[in-house]
């Protein structure tokens, strides 16, 4: 049931002033239940009873922590259909998507569980002494990855379930032994508030301590801004735009003690068309990108936003298909009002700049005001080169093709862009090697490399890497995507000649735990 108030560790409260309600993008109106955003009372408690968690949650075993996750994704799935509906009414995304989304949250809460379960995620470094070394003695040296301490998670607006309220970021801190506060994205509130309580229900039911997890409503930046300044606060995750993450990032820069923000933000995923490529199958293609750039109403930080190629017929071919293939594609409904705003912004200030040509624009009749019309444009290098605003993120169903006098300018541009989440060349298996510069550039540039591929469908397994270099992400060193992202929660921690029965088990001279760990630079159980 939804009641519109914040969870304080296990408690219910909304004491604050402020009230707001989510939207229903499809039916153009108000959703009916009214959310209380959280006090500074409320953010002060929150953050306290995490803090004191912290010590206690700590304490519990990997496998209890396991568990933990374990319960939670059961008790997502005990939502049911209370949950499919909110989150539809929500975002006005389909059920299909919803159910998709609650499964890839599930299983990734469930693949942080066999990590903890297995347990050599920890990293245990073992040095043992020489105590007759000359000239000095060796002291024996154990080190592993400790948590953090407690986290703040901003919840994602275009991914209501999976990089929100239990989404990666908050399955990746809790895994790590970070309590969690959560920072509602006001946009699917009530989507956020159930899986919060089945985050407290699974939290009563496997003994985990008070305020190991809050979840705070809020319609405005001051409950974000209070909890990033907050002194306890020990690191922030966010998913969003590039002057969110930005503001966010520079708070916590000047705080006291600054924190780290790791914050996922904007990209325009450039896709290298390399010439034998377009020759041989520019209809296929066309098909291919249509589908990647109107995919959830282009509303992926996945999205191909900008296609680069050499200016020639294949080219042209491929620009006039995809314009024909673009305009076939139903249209959809975007999250909020806000979201198609600020597209249609973004896509006339495109539209209205010198040298860009419009190569299609759905013109038809769409079947709701939130439906956003998908659009292709084209521009030349030296343009595209010459304006670096033409180079940042329209988060929506619009890319840009870039068309280029020859393999320099092409390399040129490539080199010219900002970070970016991902890279895709699309080339026949003999005439990439024709191009090593480019390639080294789009590396240089990227997290993730593609090989005639989309970029759009972000696999979520161990190898994945989503982040990239600034823009893209605040530190391109880690992954938000997969188990890796754990290890944005911990810092290394070593203990110098401790007693061994003082020693966490997963450093302890018998290795109880039967983890994999590197002693004296041999790796073993
Ligand atoms: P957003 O504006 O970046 O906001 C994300 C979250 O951060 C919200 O909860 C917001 O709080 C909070 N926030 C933003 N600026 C803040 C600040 N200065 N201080 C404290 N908190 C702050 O993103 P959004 O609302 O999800 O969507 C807006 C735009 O972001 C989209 O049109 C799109 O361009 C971009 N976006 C990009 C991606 C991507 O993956 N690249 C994903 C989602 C969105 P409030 O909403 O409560 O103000």
């Amino acid at each position: 049931m939804i009641t519109g108030k914040n969870y304080i560790g296990n408690r219910l409260s909304g004491i604050g002033q402020k009230t707001y309600r989510t939207f229903n993008p499809l039916l153009n109106i108000e959703n009916s239940h009214e959310f209380v955003e959280a006090s500074i009372e409320e953010i002060n408690e929150a953050v306290f009873l995490a803090s004191d968690a912290y010590i206690e949650y700590n304490q519990k075993s990997g496998s209890e922590k396991a568990a933990f996750l374990h319960a939670i994704a059961d008790a997502i799935l005990a939502l049911d259909d209370d949950l499919i509906r909110t989150y539809c009414s929500e975002s006005g995304l389909p059920e299909g998507r919803a159910k998709g989304e609650r499964g890839r949250t599930i299983g990734q809460l469930r693949a942080f569980a066999d990590l903890l379960d297995e347990g050599s995620w920890v990293d245990a470094t073992i040095e043992t002494a020489i105590p007759d070394r000359t000239p000095a003695p060796k002291p024996d040296l154990r080190k592993m990855l400790v948590p953090l301490g407690p986290v703040v998670v901003f919840g994602a607006s275009n991914f209501p379930l999976a990089f929100s309220t239990a989404g990666g970021d908050t399955a990746a801190a809790l895994a790590a032994g970070c309590p969690v506060i959560v920072k509602s994205h006001p946009m699917h509130a009530g989507t956020g508030e159930l899986v919060a309580s089945a985050i407290i229900k699974a939290a009563e039911s496997t003994g985990m301590p008070n305020g190991v997890f809050s979840n705070l409503n809020s319609s405005g930046i001051e409950v974000g801004t209070q909890l990033v300044q907050h002194p306890q606060v020990k690191a922030v995750g966010f998913t969003g735009s590039i002057k969110g993450g930005r503001a966010l990032f520079d708070l916590a820069s000047q705080r006291e003690v600054p924190i780290p923000v790791f914050a996922e933000m904007g990209s325009i995923n450039p896709v290298v068309l390399l010439p034998e490529a377009l020759q041989n199958r520019a209809e296929t293609l066309a098909k291919t990108y249509a589908g990647s750039i109107t995919v959830g109403s282009g509303q992926f930080c996945t999205k191909p936003g900008l296609l680069v190629g050499i200016k020639s017929d294949a080219l042209t071919n491929f620009v006039n298909s995809l314009s024909q293939e673009i305009i076939k594609m139903e249209p959809s409904c975007m999250l909020h009002p806000n979201i198609i705003g600020a597209y249609e912004k973004n896509k006339q200030s495109a539209i209205g700049h010198e040298g860009l040509v419009v190569a299609a624009d759905y013109g038809d009749e769409v079947v709701g005001v939130n439906y956003a019309r998908q659009a292709v444009v084209t521009v030349d290098g030296k343009t595209f080169l010459g304006d670096t605003k033409l180079h940042q993120e329209i988060f929506g169903p619009l890319s840009m093709v870039v068309q280029c006098e020859d393999a320099s300018e092409l390399e040129q541009i490539i080199s010219n862009l900002e970070g970016q989440l991902t890279g895709t060349i699309i080339s026949e298996s003999n005439e990439i090697s024709e191009y090593p510069r480019v390639i080294a550039a789009l590396q240089n540039r990227v997290g993730r490399i593609i090989f005639n591929g989309v970029p759009t469908g972000v696999e979520v397994c161990a190898a994945m890497q989503h982040g990239g270099p600034y823009p893209a992400s605040t530190d391109s060193r880690f992954t938000a995507v997969g188990v890796q992202s754990i290890k944005r929660w911990v810092r290394p921690f070593s203990y110098q000649n401790w007693p061994d029965e003082l020693l966490p088990n997963e450093l302890k001279h018998d290795n109880p735990l039967g983890i994999n760990r590197l002693v004296n630079g041999t790796i073993m159980k």
